[in-house]
């Protein structure tokens, strides 16, 4: 079996908890990763010290890593990166890293791994409608699904060894500059709370937000919400062209259930649905449904929240 190689996730600078999950995937694959942890401040990889089942930490030190640019950022974590099988998060930033790497490789690159069996991944394909097996020989990069891999436990300790890859790339995105958000985003989220058309204003996505912070969840959105209101941007979207997300509990509030955004979210432990219209089609994959306008429903849920929580 080949050496793995983790590309730590990171959320606002610290490594995030998905990259245990990581590790848990690499171990599955039959070793102990090297975890490279791609930073602009070296401190950020020692988090990832403590994860267990770990052979080693790289933090991988460039300001390139402040901003994120496919081209770049391959280049930096290919020239540190021992070769073997490099596992990424299926994120949609680290799905197109992990293709960057394996084209600078020319190695093969699985995407949206969900099991592991031997050198066997699974992955959805028609949009989570059948399962594909493929197997591995040799070096490959995967990328694996968000809370599908018990986590590996931070009771570990490695030592961080730092290296420096400015030098080693060409281009580099100096400055992003983008919308600030400061909520958690949907494809790191146990919890989701999404709203559609059925919202009727981008407004009124703040009933949402009020119960997302009551469950420290995610607020996300349909593409057609995030087609229609300049105001729900495109990173909250789920589904086939949006993000595919696997909480423990997705809630979706006035949305229909098109195949498509079936497609993202389908996969979620517990589905609940908030709709007026009985005929639905979210219904049918729902564990729970509430046939009413989120108007009567959202309040009561509030309350019963603050309640709870008190
Ligand atoms: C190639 C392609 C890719 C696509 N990718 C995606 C994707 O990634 N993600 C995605 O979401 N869609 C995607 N779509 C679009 C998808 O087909 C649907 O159009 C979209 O999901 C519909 O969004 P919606 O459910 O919010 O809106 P609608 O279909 O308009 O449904 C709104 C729902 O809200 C309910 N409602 C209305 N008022 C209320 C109220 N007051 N209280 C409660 N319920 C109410 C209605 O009964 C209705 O069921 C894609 C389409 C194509 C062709």
């Amino acid at each position: 079996m080949s050496d793995t190689i983790v590309i730590a996730e990171l959320s606002k600078g610290k490594v995030s908890p998905t990259t245990n999950e990581l590790v848990t995937a690499a171990n599955e694959l039959g070793s102990n990763p090297t975890v490279i942890v791609p930073c602009s401040d070296s401190s950020a990889a020692n988090d990832a010290s403590n994860i267990s089942g770990v052979t080693k930490v790289i933090a991988a030190k460039s300001d390139v890593f402040a901003n994120y640019d496919a081209a770049a950022w391959a280049e930096a974590i290919d020239s540190v990166a021992p070769a073997g099988i490099v596992i990424t998060s299926a994120s949609a930033q680290s799905k197109d890293l992990a293709a960057r790497i394996a084209a600078r490789r020319s190695i093969s690159v699985v995407q949206d791994v969900i099991a592991i069996n031997g050198t066997t991944l699974s992955t959805p394909i028609y949009s989570g409608k059948a399962i594909q097996n493929v197997a591995i020989s040799g070096d490959a990069v995967i990328s694996v699904r968000a809370n599908v891999f018990t986590p590996s436990d931070n009771s570990g300790s490695t030592d961080v060894q730092v290296i420096d890859t400015t030098g080693n790339v060409s281009t580099a995105v100096k400055e992003l500059v983008q919308r600030a958000s400061q909520r958690l985003d949907v494809s790191e989220a146990n919890i989701i709370i999404s709203g559609g058309r059925g919202m009727g204003t981008p407004a009124n996505f703040s009933h949402l937000e009020e119960i997302a912070d009551k469950l420290g969840a995610a607020v996300g959105a349909s593409r057609a919400a995030v087609d229609t209101w300049d105001e729900i941007p495109h990173s909250m979207q789920v589904g086939q062209t949006g993000k595919t997300v696997n909480p423990n509990l997705y809630i979706a509030v006035g949305i229909s259930g098109a195949i498509q955004h079936l497609a993202g979210m389908r996969s979620s432990k517990y589905i609940v649905a908030i709709n007026k219209d009985a005929d639905a089609p979210i219904f049918q994959h729902a564990d729970y449904g509430i046939v009413a306008t989120w108007e009567e429903a959202l309040p009561v849920l509030s309350s019963s929240l603050s309640s709870l929580l008190a």
